[in-house]
């Protein structure tokens, strides 16, 4: 394997700048340069917009959502200078990662003009204003104020088209992160009401020109596969809708982490490994 595919366009999160990362961003950006990375993307979580939708751990350390907007003004300041300092080493995509919240597209469309990206990626994390990836208490509410796994299953899909519609992220993140605290999930996404919303998504993504996250968090948790499981990954492949890595680093120990293993995995499944340098899809600001 030659370096200069090493890619990751979902992750960097750094203590900097997000309250449940480590270290700061200059460091995972030398990190990845040590690794042989030649291209990485960015991107931070956006801050909240309103009180109600602070993560834990930031209510917990007593933030605002006015403080975190501070810092997110802070990251695309710190990250333009870093982009221009390292420019002969690596080139660095200054990104963020959505939400799916009550009011999110005008947020991250203002979001988008006053910091103006380089590209996005779009995740879901909220299923009806409830965080379900935080903790598994929160998972198993989400599950019952749904009536079932398939429903929540269900309402988690039609977000992430609507999210898709509203932001045409370039990278989708984690796309079947629902299935986070399932260990049923592969029974679930087959469930044919499921499977249908995933298809119509996957249509749309495609007809987009939008790239899918490798997201190589599982791995690292031990987990089995990455997002997206075999099954969607084998009609992505089938439908050539590229997948890249992204290995959602929260710190400088991990960045980087599993990016060779998913890029020869994506070779043994006949999928390409030239990726596209992501881009910020204009038409929604
Ligand atoms: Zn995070
Ligand atoms: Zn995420």
């Amino acid at each position: 394997m030659t370096h200069k595919n090493l890619i990751s366009l979902h992750g960097g999160h750094s203590g900097e700048f997000c309250s449940h990362a480590q270290d700061d961003l200059e460091d995972i950006l030398l990190r990845y340069m040590d690794l042989g990375f030649t291209r990485v993307g960015i991107t931070e979580h956006i801050p909240p917009g309103r009180e109600d939708f602070l993560y834990p751990d930031e209510r917990k350390l007593g933030l605002t959502a006015a403080d975190l907007e501070k810092r997110f003004e802070a990251y695309f300041q710190t990250i333009r200078g870093l982009q221009k300092k390292y420019a002969s080493r690596i080139r660095i995509f200054a990104g963020m990662e959505t939400e799916t919240y009550t009011g999110y597209a005008a947020h991250v469309k203002s979001l988008i003009r006053r910091f103006k990206p380089d590209y996005l990626v779009g995740s879901v994390h909220h299923v009806d204003d409830v965080c379900f990836d935080y903790c598994r208490e929160d998972y198993d509410r989400m599950v019952s104020l749904c009536g079932s796994h398939e429903a929540l299953y269900q309402r988690y899909f039609d977000l992430q088209q609507d999210m898709i519609l509203s932001l045409k992220p370039f990278v989708v993140g984690h796309f079947d992160l629902i299935r986070i605290f399932d260990p049923d999930y592969e029974k679930r996404l087959a469930v044919p009401t499921v499977r249908e919303k995933i298809l119509r998504n996957l249509k749309l993504i495609k007809s987009l020109g939008l790239v899918l996250d490798f997201n190589l968090r599982p791995l690292k948790r031990g987990e089995k596969e990455p997002y997206l499981t075999a099954s969607i990954r084998k009609t992505a492949r089938e439908m050539g809708i590229p997948l890249v890595p992204g290995d959602d680093s929260h710190g400088v120990a991990e960045a980087g982490g599993h990016v060779e293993k998913a890029i020869a995995m994506l070779t043994a499944e006949g999928f390409a490994t030239d990726w596209p340098d992501p881009v910020f899809i204009t038409g929604n600001e």
